[in-house]
């Protein structure tokens, strides 16, 4: 018998169980090992100088990466069919060090106001405290991504179905607005997932998510992932990136343009500085979790998807429910957009609005409807096993205020929903209980 190496090829469901682990080690473990130590131990001092001064690939330090986040790495850049990736302590780390290698101080970013409430947070409180200016744009609005585009701006950033209500993004055309200004298109893939979507087929150059939903898969932990797709030529225009293009202080005169070149500076850059000095790591427990979730990621996601649908199509015939933002309903107005990006189903999470005003009562009837679930939990969190529920306005985006959490289409009535693996007549029947009480 021969162990097996690491580069299988095939498609998703084979290189979502196998990419990235080669088994021909010592102690040749079958499953991917959890390497739980924090630093790497080097055979001569020569061999540490090297690694050191990025002469050589080797081990060095946790807070640099380990076996298992590499293995992690290539997996999931694999299934976006990227080309280099690097894993983060969560997906906020991953948006985080991904926007700051790429735009920088005095930098500016366009991007999407249909978004996870914590990426608002980041973008229009943290960044602007570092000298990051972000200029939010409605993403159906074409005109208004082309109008916000400055000489400073450095990436177009959104996500591929938006966090709580579900819009499809057009992913091409904003992918040709980006390209045409000559900068990178930045999509966060945690809702579409690499099952469901990959962005890098619609012309985004950086995918990033927060590893901690759909890829983990079970609500155990936290994680980020970005992949650079290999698409985004930072030589094309050398003086607008001058952290690729120039020398690279800590390492005397290397270029990493040069060194490392499409598809892979960037991934260098990103460990080499942003992680190895901001320190936001990813648990080598935590990687290995995350590849466990991995392995049945098409099985979950085919689920999910398909119970979420059924519980959407029921909600929209309740007399208690006032709308359905469910891309996959034929009146939805993303539904065409679905139809073309997302031909093997739409994602678990979408939205619901109680029937009723705007009034003081819509806090108590949502409160009355979320307590009375027997199944769903009330957790701020999606892609788990177990079906969650949250109220977007006083808990993920409670921070925006009204006038921002209208142009994201969330009322004071927005349930959301994040479908598990139950069966999906159970949880209709969980749903109708609790909406039976207003
Ligand atoms: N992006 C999206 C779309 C999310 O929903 C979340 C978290 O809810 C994040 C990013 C942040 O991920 P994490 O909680 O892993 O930091």
């Amino acid at each position: 018998m021969t162990a097996h190496s690491s580069v299988p090829t095939g498609t998703f469901a084979t290189l979502q169980v196998q990419t990235g682990y080669d088994s021909r080690t010592p102690e040749n473990s079958a499953v991917p090992p959890i390497h739980q130590t924090a630093a790497y131990e080097f055979a001569s001092l020569a061999d540490a100088a090297d690694v050191f001064a990025l002469r050589k690939p080797g081990n060095l330090y946790s807070r640099s990466g380990s076996p298992t986040q590499l293995i992690l790495e290539q997996r999931v850049a694999a299934l976006e069919g990227g080309s280099s990736a690097v894993a983060v302590a969560s997906g906020q780390a991953a948006v985080t060090v991904t926007l700051l290698a790429l735009v920088g101080r005095g930098g500016h970013i366009v991007s999407a106001h249909q978004l996870y409430g914590g990426t608002v947070d980041l973008f229009q409180d943290t960044f602007a405290d570092f000298g990051i200016e972000v200029t939010f744009v409605d993403q159906d609005d074409t005109d208004a991504w082309r109008a916000a585009i400055r000489p400073a701006t450095r990436a177009l950033f959104a996500e591929s179905i938006a966090n709580p209500i579900a819009q499809v993004l057009d992913f091409e055309t904003v992918a040709e607005i980006a390209h045409g200004a000559g900068v990178p298109l930045v999509i966060d893939n945690t809702v579409g997932t690499p099952y469901l979507v990959r962005p890098g087929d619609h012309g985004a150059d950086f995918v990033v998510h927060s590893a901690t939903k759909f890829l983990a898969g079970h609500g155990t932990s936290l994680g980020g992932v970005v992949v650079d797709q290999g698409t985004f030529d930072f030589g094309a225009e050398p003086e607008r990136w001058p952290q690729f293009t120039t020398a690279y202080p800590r390492f005397g005169d290397l270029v990493l343009w040069e060194r490392s070149g499409i598809g892979q500076a960037f991934a260098v850059l990103v460990k080499t500085k942003y992680v190895h000095d901001l320190g936001p790591s990813l648990s080598p427990f935590n990687a290995w979790q995350i590849l466990q979730g991995i392995e049945t990621l098409d099985l979950r996601v085919a689920r999910q998807s398909a119970s979420a649908l059924a519980i959407a199509e029921h909600l929209a015939q309740h007399p208690k429910v006032a709308a359905v933002h469910h891309p996959g309903l034929v009146d939805n107005r993303w539904h065409a957009l679905a139809e073309q990006y997302l031909p093997r189903g739409v994602p678990s999470v979408f939205s619901f609005d109680l029937d009723g005003a705007e009034d003081a009562g819509a806090q108590d009837r949502v409160a009355e409807v979320i307590d009375s679930l027997q199944l769903f939990r009330l957790v701020a969190n999606i892609g788990d096993a177990r079906s969650l529920v949250a109220h977007p306005a006083s808990m993920t985006h409670s921070h925006l205020n009204a006038e921002q959490r209208a142009a994201a289409g969330i009322s004071l009535n927005t349930i959301r929903v994040s479908a598990g693996l139950e069966d999906p007549a159970d949880l209709i029947a969980d749903l109708d209980r609790a909406l039976a009480r207003i």
